[in-house]
């Protein structure tokens, strides 16, 4: 086939990642979450074309392309393309306006590192052909169809707050999501004279998927217990560790340890919020800390290498705190280091961890940044 990279392009479309300050596991459980869109993006290129259903999407991340027919969207057995054609999927339910177009995507998102880089993609695609058909899809319309393309095609039963946060964020702020009502507050969050410092392990191990919903069906099973006394308890949300610790008897060890994180984690959302608004960084910092003994010994969803790092930036004391951020088993860390300690953190971190891993990890900070925006060409 031969692929059109170079065409005129109309329509730019900038679809920012994620990170999640605290929440972790929370928005399918229609808990709360603070998530903000970063600085690192994939940047979509767009064009009509003549024809009316065959489209050609290229990514140079992947150096590859594809072309598909919008009278056939089927799933692939290419990985990335779903996410491309899960979309469509949906917009093609609740539209007929698409025709055919042409579309290149640059990303300096890493992949499969908890920064969202799926729901880049799913929302940034949704974002630009709204634009480039004029299909009148509220943000709000593209978020939801961007997660259920994700469930559908992808295969991942992911909650609402990575779409959200990629297409909602303020600049400078984080974004107290109530992931059932989906009202949500900007939250100013000015760390100074801390930053916010992701490692990136490196690491994406391939649990990440099954175990993910896994962990979302044993919350369901806490769930259909707990509601056997307490008929009121529709999600995790909903219930207490009084409530918890009521049913106890009833719960496998698994299903409480699952339980009682997320109860705890989502109160730990509000604690982070009050936080920020105090500015009171001592506590920031020892709410990542707590969070991620969570993810490690109770929800399960960490690794080796992300518990590795969390454990170096304790022995710093210009760290406040850090936890993976993220679905799980891999992807970064996020800590909250003091700005004239960053580049040795760094250099303690690289060498640490290669010397225990054979791994050169990734470090960068990022800004809490603006949701997806367009311009044309
Ligand atoms: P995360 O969302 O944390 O980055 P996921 O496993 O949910 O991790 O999504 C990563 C997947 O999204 C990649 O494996 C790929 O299929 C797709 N993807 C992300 N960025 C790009 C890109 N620039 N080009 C093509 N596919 C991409
Ligand atoms: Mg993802």
């Amino acid at each position: 086939m031969e692929f059109i990279k170079n065409f005129k392009s109309e329509l730019i479309v900038e679809s920012p990642g994620r990170i999640n300050l605290i929440g972790e596991h929370t928005d399918y459980n229609m808990g709360f979450v603070l998530p903000t869109a970063i600085e690192k993006k994939i940047v979509f290129q767009f064009a009509k074309n003549e024809s009316p259903n065959k489209c050609q999407v290229y990514s140079t991340t992947f150096n590859t392309g594809f072309e598909l027919d919008l009278n056939t969207l089927e799933k692939s057995s290419v990985e990335w393309e779903n996410y491309i054609l899960g979309v469509l999927n949906e917009i093609s339910k609740r539209t007929n306006k698409l025709s055919g177009f042409n579309c290149t995507i640059e990303s300096n998102l890493p992949t499969g590192s908890g920064l969202s880089s799926s729901a880049a993609l799913e929302c940034g695609l949704a974002f630009g052909l709204n634009d480039l058909f004029d299909l009148g899809l509220s943000k709000m319309e593209m978020v939801k169809l961007s997660q259920i393309a994700e469930h559908t095609y992808a295969g991942t039963q992911c909650g609402i707050m990575d779409q959200f946060a990629s297409v909602m964020s303020q600049k400078g702020h984080m974004l107290l999501l109530d992931c059932r009502t989906l009202e949500y507050k900007p939250i100013p969050i000015n760390l100074e004279p801390y930053k916010i410092i992701l490692l990136n392990t490196k690491v994406s191990h391939n649990l990440a998927t099954s175990e993910y919903n896994t962990r979302k069906n044993e919350c369901e099973e806490g769930v259909a217990i707990l509601k056997q006394d307490y008929p009121e308890v529709n999600y995790l949300r909903d219930a207490s560790m009084a409530m918890l610790e009521g049913v106890k008897e009833r719960i496998s060890e698994t299903v409480y340890n699952r339980c009682s994180f997320i109860i705890a984690e989502n109160k730990r959302v509000h604690q982070m919020a009050a936080a920020l608004t105090a500015n009171d960084l001592e506590t920031v910092g020892q709410i990542l800390y707590k969070a991620h003994e969570g993810i490690s010994k109770f929800y399960e969803v960490s690794c080796a290498e992300s518990d590795f790092l969390v454990e170096f930036s304790k022995s710093n004391i210009h760290v406040l705190g850090a936890r993976q951020t993220g679905g799980g088993f891999g992807g970064c860390t996020l800590n909250i280091v003091h700005k004239n300690a960053v580049d040795d953190f760094v250099n303690a971190a690289t060498q640490a961890y290669r010397e225990k891993f054979n791994i050169e990890l990734d470090a960068f900070e990022v800004k809490p940044s603006t949701g997806t925006f367009s311009y044309s060409n």
